[in-house]
């Protein structure tokens, strides 16, 4: 069930022949064998027919033995020309499971394959090759053959009953044929639908598996025709409720195992495959979806709705599943959204990954979760919009927040929350980091670049070996958004110990981690149709718990200032040390009080870490010396403060910056001087001495 679920996901969507239609008129030449496709092949043409015919201002019919009419109507020559009917030597492929050829034409008019007015080309069809209990309006259908893509392409065609033909009117020409259902087809008809298929090869292999699970079985019919006829009906109906456009008359429905379920956007049909419908939730949801699609073509427009196919494939996931099936849903909806879903940027279509079945998760969000606008204004407000549906979203939608940060925060929903539609149980780095980043203790720093496509968000998941504080720093100067948190362990299930920030261009913010936290970084670009590049760098700032050392110095080459810089001042201090600097997390402190014999020293100092990893450190100095002044005892003394301001180089290992200081020096007897001073140098606190072995100061 799962492989058959997957493939199913895999394969509904509007087909890549639809998608040439608007391209329908150039796709002529090539049908006369000057084509360069290596897709195609070339076909060999037959001459039956031939005749001069010039401009007439009245109809004109050319028929070819009672096989095929061609009606030109007036005024639609401008010169003589001559009309010629080929057959085909080469032989064409059935167009479908369910139908089969039963006649084929080249025509041409001189050199001349699109007109301003539509002729009528005639079949004539043998009634007796048609079931004579099903009306033949029901068993035929017509369509022109496009060489580049090896199918047929079957367009609207109508059935006389009563003259036996069946007539095309278009304004091109190229080869054309009309089909007829294979031998032992059935019809079955609900108040909207009309289910056709092989009832025989439904009960026997294409879906002989399947149980009938709708409440109201209809008989006569194969359960899972029966199912689809009531599923197709319940949707067709919570959409008419809700207000949205359904097609006029009744919608044809082929079952068969084709590859895949879809509308068919020309003729306006739907096919459901046995193979991608595999159980009835998921019958539910493809006939639902491909419902929805009969209404974003009837509201659209057959170009408009081929215009903006990842939106058609969103909503109609979204609206199966949340107006189809409501309440309670399908379960179905883009049940495939991936790990990776957001690497891709959000306007892709391709069939590989179901992309856009999985932005319907998105919709989701912006719908219940944010409650931006109900579905049907969000809809409604595309459909008013130009086939630049993501313009449209972006230009429109400003509140609560502009519709680009609406995908940031569905970005870090997905990735960050547990109730993310991935599931939750994946291990979140494993499974959808872009990047993943060991950053074991000897490692002091980390960068790397994420080049972003528009729409899309990377995620930088990097493990830490052990415990410390960083700072991460976006290195560019581009817009968008990046965002981080720490979660503990390998997983985001409950474990989420720091909600998501945002850090800008040129920002920068600290963040502890553990051994074994790890560190997500997340990227995300909403700048339409632009790719950025981020470039980040995580580095760690400092060591919990740890003892650093700082000098006190005499003058400009000093490590932190402190004491007079120049003159005779510097000889009367007997300072000359080494403190010790206790970093704790944000805290720093400075507590160091010793008495040697007559002397006596007490540095104090407090500072602090800000969140951009600056260190700001204030201190006092006191040192007394007892000395004897003439017989008398009296003190010298030599008291000062200090300032220091840094961050820390991991290259280095230490801090650096910017040390100030003063001292007042009085010494009565011993020196018989006294004096101040102050200075500014570089300085910085050290994780080794810098004299090594150089202890206390000189008591
Ligand atoms: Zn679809």
């Amino acid at each position: 069930m799962k492989t058959l679920h997957f493939t199913k996901r895999t394969v509904r969507t509007i087909l890549t022949i639809m998608i040439i239609f608007p391209m329908l008129a150039c796709s002529i030449p090539f049908l006369r064998g000057n084509n360069t496709s290596p897709s195609s092949s070339p076909i060999s043409l037959r001459k039956v027919y031939s005749q001069a015919v010039a401009p007439s201002t009245s109809d004109q019919t050319l028929s070819y033995k009672d096989k095929l009419n061609i009606i030109l109507p007036a005024g639609l020559l401008t010169s003589d020309q001559t009309l010629t009917i080929s057959t085909l030597t080469t032989k064409l492929p059935a167009p479908s499971k369910l139908r089969k050829l039963q006649s084929v034409y080249d025509v041409s008019l001189g050199d001349q394959h699109q007109f301003d007015q539509n002729l009528l080309l005639e079949f004539n069809y043998d009634p007796n090759t048609l079931d004579p209990k099903k009306p033949a309006s029901e068993q035929l259908s017509a369509g022109f053959w496009d060489n580049d893509n090896q199918a047929w392409v079957e367009v609207p065609a109508s059935v006389d009953e009563t003259r036996h033909v069946i007539t095309i009117s278009t304004n091109h020409l190229s080869i054309y044929g009309f089909f007829n259902w294979i031998a032992g087809y059935s019809a079955s008809s609900s108040d909207h639908f009309t289910a056709i298929y092989n009832e025989k090869a439904i009960m026997s292999g294409q879906a002989a598996y399947y149980k009938a699970n709708a409440p109201h079985i209809r008989t006569g019919m194969p359960p899972f025709i029966s199912d689809i006829l009531e599923f197709s009906e319940t949707a067709y109906t919570a959409y008419k409720d809700a207000g949205y456009k359904l097609p006029s008359g009744k919608i044809e429905i082929e079952v068969a195992d084709f590859d895949a379920s879809e509308l068919r956007s020309l003729v306006g049909n739907i096919r459901i495959s046995t193979l991608s419908s595999a159980g009835a939730s998921l019958l539910r949801q493809d006939c639902a979806h491909e419902l929805f699609h009969a209404v974003q073509r009837e509201t659209l427009g057959i170009v408009n709705y081929l215009s903006r196919h990842w939106w058609m494939e969103a909503t109609a996931d979204y609206a199966a599943d949340h107006i189809a099936w409501a309440p309670g849903g399908t379960g179905e909806m883009g049940s495939d959204i991936t790990p990776k879903y957001l690497e891709t940027t959000i306007t892709n279509a391709d069939l590989v990954g179901n992309h856009a079945y999985s932005t319907s998760h998105f919709i989701n969000w912006l719908v219940e979760t944010k409650q931006v606008m109900s579905f049907k204004d969000l809809w409604n407000l595309t459909v008013n919009g130009s086939n630049n549906v993501l313009k449209t979203l972006n230009d429109s939608i400003q509140t609560p927040v502009p519709f680009g940060y609406l995908y940031t925060e569905f970005a870090r929903f997905f990735v960050f929350d547990p109730a993310s539609p991935d599931k939750k149980t994946i291990a979140i780095s494993k499974d959808i980091a872009n990047r993943l980043s060991e950053f074991p203790e000897a490692t002091k720093q980390l960068r790397e670049t994420f080049p972003v496509d528009y729409y899309t968000a990377k995620l930088w998941a990097i493990e830490s070996k052990f415990e410390r504080d960083v700072r991460i720093e976006r290195m560019d100067s581009n817009f968008g958004m990046l965002s981080y948190a720490v979660l503990e362990g390998d997983t985001r299930d409950d474990m989420v110990i720091q909600e998501p920030v945002s850090l800008i261009a040129g920002e920068t913010a600290n963040v502890h981690l553990r051994d074994g936290d790890y560190l997500y970084i997340l990227m995300d670009n909403t700048i339409d149709s632009t790719s950025q590049t981020f470039d980040v760098q995580v580095s760690e700032t400092n060591t919990p718990a740890g003892i650093f050392n700082m000098r006190l110095g005499f003058d400009t080459s000093c490590d932190a200032a402190y004491a007079a810089s120049n003159g005779t001042y510097n000889s009367y201090s007997r300072l000359n040390s080494e403190i010790p600097v206790e970093i704790k997390g944000n805290d720093v402190s400075i507590n160091y009080d010793k008495t040697t014999g007559v002397k006596h020293f007490v540095a104090q100092g407090t500072g602090k870490i800000d969140a951009k990893g600056l260190m700001t450190l204030t201190y006092t100095l006191n040192y007394t010396l007892q000395e004897d002044c003439n017989g008398t005892p009296c003190t010298g003394t030599e008291s000062g403060f200090g300032t220091f301001t840094g961050s820390w180089n991991p290259n280095n290992n230490r801090w650096e910056g910017i040390g100030t200081g003063s001292i007042d020096v009085e010494y009565p007897n011993t020196m018989g001087k006294s004096g101040n001073n102050s200075l500014t140098c570089s300085a910085s606190i050290n994780k080794t001495r810098v004299v090594p072995g150089f202890d206390d100061p000189d008591l």
